[in-house]
């Protein structure tokens, strides 16, 4: 397995840059989920990864090999040995599992014996040994898509990209494959490339979470960093539940963080940045507490199964937190916020507010 660099990858289509300059490291074995919203830029990535597509600008290296240079060497999608899953499962309706299974090495004329060699091996880490000699419309999409699996793992990829596998199975099969591509990833240390929509199923799957948005990478990081510590507005209100709120102004810095005016407050928030123009509240962090000082009343509540979800209007500004009782919309509380993450968004200019700005500038 390898190493996958991109260096100011670019990619425009009609003039219009679909990937604007990305830069991005893909340690050998790590498992990596590009995550955004439809049209942000995570198939084009991967199908410059597989070679269907050429950069405009940039340079992609995997193992320290140029995959494509612009101006330098194309290698062409046969010869990447990166291997591929899409949502389409993409079998071949006449052949077995075994033979679906077997086609990359009877292509590169691997020899019977080690080609059924290696199909009984990848059969067996996919689970899919008693299903050898069926066809794939004997079997059920979550085993069609371990099938597709097995297929790109039989050739020893380098790297193994995968778009959407599971964007046509039910949920409860969703969860059960998330579980069996955590453990096809333990096995095999594969360096995977993973792109979703789903957030649930990319901060549960990845090693790193590659946040997109217009053809850029927001944030690129582990997915608890993600939810703990969002680098601008757009990963903090794309990724996790909670609020986003700005900010008037910052006060002074403390041992825990700095002191922030917000919710007519203030807050203790933990920041690294002295001059952040925004908090993220999620909604353990906001607690229901008839001291509390900032009050706020229901305008949503719904059940999670387990617990309630409300939505709270706090003087205008929206709040998400948990219950375990149902709350009747329009009811009165009172909260106090714990610890938010307060931090600066690039795309915001931060405010003084007279009299608490002392110590914003370091
Ligand atoms: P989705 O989640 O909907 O699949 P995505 O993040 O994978 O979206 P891409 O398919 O990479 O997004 O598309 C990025 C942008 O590039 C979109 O605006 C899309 O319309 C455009 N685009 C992609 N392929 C082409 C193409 N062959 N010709 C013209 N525009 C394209």
């Amino acid at each position: 397995m390898a190493e996958l660099i991109f260096s100011g990858v670019s990619r425009l289509f009609d003039g219009i840059p679909a990937l604007n300059g990305i830069d991005a490291r893909i340690a050998a074995g790590e498992f990596v989920a590009l995550l955004g919203p439809s049209g942000c830029g995570k198939t084009t990535l991967l199908r410059l990864t597989a070679g269907f597509e050429a950069p405009d600008a940039g340079e992609i290296t995997l193992g320290g090999q140029v995959l494509a240079r612009v101006g330098g060497p194309f290698v062409p999608p046969e010869d990447r040995n990166i291997g591929i899953v899409f949502q389409s499962y993409a079998l071949w309706p006449h052949m077995t599992v075994a033979r679906n299974v077997a086609y990359p090495l009877e292509v590169r004329r691997i020899a019977a014996p080690e080609r059924r060699r290696r199909v009984a091996e990848a059969l067996a880490l996919t689970g899919l040994s008693a299903f050898a000699d069926r066809a794939p419309a004997q079997l059920s999409g979550g085993q069609r898509q371990r099938v597709a699996l097995a297929r790109c793992l039989v050739a020893e990829p380098r790297a193994v990209l995968l778009d959407e596998p599971l964007a046509n199975l039910d949920l409860a099969l969703r969860a059960t494959m998330q579980d069996a591509f955590a453990a096809f990833h333990r096995r095999t240390g594969a360096t995977m490339l993973y792109v979703t929509h789903d957030q649930t199923e990319a901060l549960a799957l990845a090693d790193r979470v590659a946040v997109m948005q217009d053809g850029r990478i927001r944030q690129f990081a582990a997915p608890e960093v993600l939810y703990d510590r969002p680098q601008d507005c757009f990963v903090a209100g794309f990724v996790g539940d909670g609020a986003v709120i700005p900010l008037r102004v910052a006060g002074p810095l403390t041992p825990a963080g700095i002191l922030v005016h917000a919710l007519g407050q203030q807050i203790e928030a933990r920041a690294t940045d002295a001059r952040p123009t925004h908090l993220c509240i999620r909604p353990e962090q906001v607690a229901i507490d008839g001291a509390g000082p900032i009050r706020a009343r229901v305008s949503a509540c719904t059940y999670q199964g387990g617990r309630f979800r409300l939505v709270l209007d706090a003087g205008g500004e929206s709040l998400v937190t948990h219950g375990g009782q149902r709350a009747r919309i329009g009811e009165e509380l009172r909260l106090s916020i714990r610890h938010p993450w307060a931090f600066r968004d690039p795309d915001t200019q931060p405010v003084g507010l007279p009299g608490m700005a002392a110590q914003t500038a370091r």
